[in-house]
């Protein structure tokens, strides 16, 4: 573990990276470019989602080529198959491949607390789509094919971030980082199934939130860097813009998920989609 790398992953630098006013037209550029794409599927429509992926078979033939492609995509070829199953009450006890690991688990790490708190948190609330960094194993809501394979990109990248760069730390501390790496290599990947099948289903989802995680980034941005918000953007909001907006009225400011997803787009008009790459090799100085 590279402690400086760790450093600059910390959720407070990545903040402090991205609440500059240099980010602010970007942003409205990005905006404007998304939005305008989603305009365009949304009259072209060519959205198959596909049945509900519902039997172990299914998931088997699915969730280990999605797997190789992100391992692709991040040349990360060594990592290894995490356990995975769909999300049920008892689900938990099948995932536990080794006992001893977890004793010695318990016995050195700061990721006591959290972990514990996965553990009940799975245990009694039987979840839907999540990643275990602990148990090292992704549960999935049944869900249509599209829906599915999105979801497995970006919970498996979560297990790439544990094998690596984010092993044996408290990862709340890193959840910026985590989250906006996690939803861009969805995004890529989701785009490259999207030209495969010639199948907009692929980017719908994941467009709409990345424009509505964005645009609450933005308005909270100008906030506070007092700066005007481009009335144009706040024209024909969605439900689900408004919806993540009204995330930063209870929050006081947006989610992780969203500064994450905001960050990584910003810096990918600069560094494209090799960013994704170098930031889980540790090849790359944040500044
Ligand atoms: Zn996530």
């Amino acid at each position: 573990m590279n402690k400086k790398y760790l450093a600059q992953i910390k959720n407070s630098n990545l903040q402090k990276l991205l609440l500059k006013e240099s980010n602010i037209p970007i942003i409205e550029d990005l905006l404007d470019v998304k939005i305008q794409r989603l305009i365009t599927i949304k009259k072209n429509k060519n959205l198959d989602f596909g049945n509900k992926v519902c039997s172990k078979e299914e998931l088997d033939e699915i969730f280990p080529k999605v797997k190789k492609d992100v391992d692709n995509f991040l040349d990360s070829k060594k990592s290894d198959m995490p356990s995975y199953g769909y999300c049920q009450y008892f689900n938990i006890f099948k995932q536990i491949k080794n006992p001893i690991k977890i004793y010695k688990t318990f016995s050195i790490s700061k990721r006591i607390k959290s972990s514990i708190n996965i553990c009940l948190f799975n245990l009694l609330v039987s979840s839907g789509t999540n990643y275990n960094s602990f148990l090292e194993s992704i549960s999935l809501k049944k869900t249509r094919r599209v829906d599915m394979i999105n979801n497995i990109i970006h919970e498996y990248d979560h297990h790439i971030q544990n094998k690596s760069i984010l092993k044996n730390v408290f990862s709340k501390q890193y959840s910026f980082f985590e989250e906006g790496h996690a939803i861009g290599v969805e995004r890529h990947l989701a785009e490259f199934y999207r030209k495969q099948e010639d199948n907009n289903a692929f980017i719908y989802k994941i467009l709409n939130r990345t424009i509505s995680e964005i645009k609450a980034t933005y308005m909270w941005m100008c906030w506070k860097l007092e700066k005007p918000i481009r009335k144009s953007l706040l024209k024909n909001m969605t439900p689900i813009e408004s919806f993540e907006i009204s995330k930063i009225l209870t929050l006081g400011e947006p989610t992780n998920h969203a500064k994450g997803n905001t960050f990584f787009s910003v810096y990918e008009t600069k560094y494209k989609k090799q960013i994704y790459k170098d930031t889980i090799h540790e090849n790359f100085q944040f500044k």
